[in-house]
């Protein structure tokens, strides 16, 4: 059976980076290297939106998060942190573990932090090092306004951490001009690789607090050594090249797309796959959605736990249930990076057909249909080359 993955992360990797992958290992202390790794540099500031330099680490996302609160945050510091699910949460743990005390801005899941939450949060502790963030609140599927925190945050001493994990490549995110101190993503959401790296822009504002903490909890995290590495477009340690010369291929089409035609194509299919659940009556749970994942409350009298897992044995669709709390709840359509339209389609189309054997009532076809009106009416951007 044919396999369609259509989780938020891990996400699809196109073919040419696969092939790219399938290569020869090379050595990674050469001139083809380093022209390749400054190559790279330049591709990931364009998605960015940065002129600041990018930390590349081999880990999970959750390390380039890690490394943003072990090098920016002294322990005894105080964090603000935005709190609107597990992402969130990830935030806050990371910060407990390195000593820094928490001043929670929480939502219940569903909802989106608002700017005004942060700016009072800000009013009452002054003293604040860091507002912590999540552009795309993957448990949930929210996207929090980064644009109003931020220019919130620059008038005060704290510094902007934002985890773009899931967002940036998907949504509109502008690195520079929104004041993002330190943006974190990974490799296997938008930016169409496997899993393996994370990277992490780092301000002037950023460094001058690096600097000043003279951090000591770190050794491969800290983040000086790439920034040093950087100057000659090397890295601190053996980088996982394989991955890097695949991230080339897929930063290559971002770019040729053009990173707002980007924005376009995640914001359409997000159209799409919003109005298809409502035409057969399910319910979006983000209030805030962002566009680079669909999350769907279960409806009444059906097992969500089930209804995932028929999707994936019957029909070989790969979608993303709900975590802890929203286990069996929700459940999470991704429609980002290289997961297209017809991807979107096949879904509902599979949707419609578990849902109808688990006894669910719709017309089928409704949900396709209203999904590909959405898709006929938008303007076609350019296309994913
Ligand atoms: C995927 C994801 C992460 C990181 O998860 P890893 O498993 O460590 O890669 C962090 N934040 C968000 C918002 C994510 O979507």
């Amino acid at each position: 059976m044919k396999q369609r993955l259509l989780t938020p992360g891990p996400s699809p990797v196109p073919e040419e980076t696969l092939l790219e992958l399938a290569k020869p290992v090379t050595y990674h202390r050469s001139a083809q290297f380093r022209q390749l790794f400054g190559e790279v540099q330049e591709d990931l500031k364009y998605v960015y939106g940065t002129r600041n330099p990018i930390a590349m680490l081999t880990a999970s996302g959750s390390g380039g998060m890690e490394a943003a609160v072990a090098n920016c945050l002294a322990p005894g510091s105080k964090a603000i942190i935005a709190v609107a699910g597990k992402f969130g949460e990830r935030w806050r743990s990371i910060a407990k573990a390195f000593g820094v005390e928490v001043i929670s801005v929480t939502v219940p899941y569903g909802q989106a932090v608002q700017p005004e939450q942060i700016e009072q949060a800000l009013k009452q502790h002054p003293d604040a090092a860091a507002v912590c963030a999540t552009l795309s609140e993957t448990s949930t599927g929210i996207r929090h306004d980064i644009r109003a925190f931020g220019e919130l945050v620059t008038r005060t001493n704290a510094l902007f951490l934002v985890d773009g994990i899931s967002g940036l490549g998907v949504a509109e995110c502008r690195t520079d001009d929104w004041h993002i101190d330190v943006c974190v993503t990974g490799s296997q959401k938008a930016l169409m690789l496997p899993p393996g790296l994370a990277f992490l822009s780092v301000s002037d504002k950023a460094w001058q607090r690096i600097e000043q903490n003279s951090p000591t909890r770190v050794f491969y995290f800290d983040l000086r050594k790439y920034r040093d590495s950087l100057k000659t477009n090397d890295t601190p340690f053996t980088p996982a090249n394989t991955l890097v010369k695949a991230l080339s291929v897929s930063l290559k089409k971002l770019r040729a797309e053009g990173i707002e035609n980007v924005w376009a194509r995640h914001a359409r299919m997000a159209a799409a796959c919003r109005a298809g659940v409502q035409a057969i009556g399910l319910e979006v749970f983000a209030a805030q959605p962002i566009d680079g994942l669909t999350v769907v409350k279960t409806p009444e009298g059906i097992d969500g736990v089930a209804l995932v897992s028929k999707l994936e044995k019957q029909y070989g669709i790969r979608i993303a249930g709900g975590q802890d709390p929203l286990k069996g709840k929700i459940f999470r359509i991704a429609h980002m990076g290289y997961i297209d339209q017809f991807d979107v389609l096949a879904a509902l189309s599979a949707l419609e057909m578990v849902l109808l054997e688990m006894g669910y009532s719709l017309e089928p076809g409704s949900s396709v249909a209203a999904a590909q009106q959405v898709l006929a009416q938008q303007v076609r951007t350019p296309q994913m080359v």
